[in-house]
């Protein structure tokens, strides 16, 4: 892998020092994206948790929304926790009428899934390929209501009666969570992320 592989946190809105420290800590170098100069060069990206409506016109109107979708048309490796999960679906339930997202992985995700009782809550996941269980901390959180054949299902939560939701899931480069891993100091989505921007690396060269 590259020594120090260049990754962006979209930095609009929300959670954006937490995930910048944690790909900090991983060796990466991080880079504010702001507008659409800051993806030149980008071997990888995070889309933080924050508010999906608020974000998608952040998007638009920083004029990020096309040329960050190119981008993951393209295929660069993407993690997305919460309101970054909402925004890489391919549809949006519950969402504001003019909510855009990328459709950059084929899921249905529903925001502010868990119910208005349960704004937050925490548990703890086993994630497939994670060889220890991942704590989990959900803030307003989406969940994926359907997922199409090409996605992988990495780790589901029962909240009471519900049925098993999937919370993790991952397709090709693109790579979700409905909760917030840069708040409970675990990095292992970071790394997932930073192997498959190596792979990528290794690919081209
Ligand atoms: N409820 C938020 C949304 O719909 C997501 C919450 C979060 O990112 N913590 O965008």
């Amino acid at each position: 892998m590259t020594a120090s592989p260049l990754v962006g946190v979209l930095a609009l809105q929300g959670d954006v020092a937490e995930h910048s420290a944690v790909l900090d800590s991983l060796g990466a170098t991080v880079r504010a994206v702001r507008r659409p100069e800051h993806l030149e060069g980008l071997q990888g990206l995070v889309l933080p948790g924050g508010e999906s409506t608020t974000l998608s016109l952040l998007l638009g109107s920083s004029g990020l929304f096309g040329p960050l979708g190119e981008c993951l048309a393209a295929g660069l490796p993407v993690l997305g926790t919460c309101a970054g999960m909402i925004l890489l679906s391919r549809q949006v339930l519950d969402g504001r009428a003019d909510q855009k997202s990328f459709g950059a992985i084929d899921i249905v995700t529903r925001r502010n899934a868990f119910g208005r009782q349960v704004e937050s809550f925490e548990s703890t996941l086993e994630v497939a390929g994670l060889a220890e269980p991942m704590h989990a901390v959900f803030i307003r959180a989406p969940f994926v209501e359907s997922v199409g054949e090409g996605v992988e299902v990495l780790a589901t939560v029962r909240r009471s009666e519900g049925s098993p939701r999937p919370v993790v899931c991952r397709q090709g480069n693109v790579l979700v969570a409905a909760f917030h891993p840069e708040l409970s100091g675990d990095d292992r989505l970071h790394r997932l992320l930073l192997d498959r921007v190596g792979e990528r690396a290794a690919s081209a060269a």
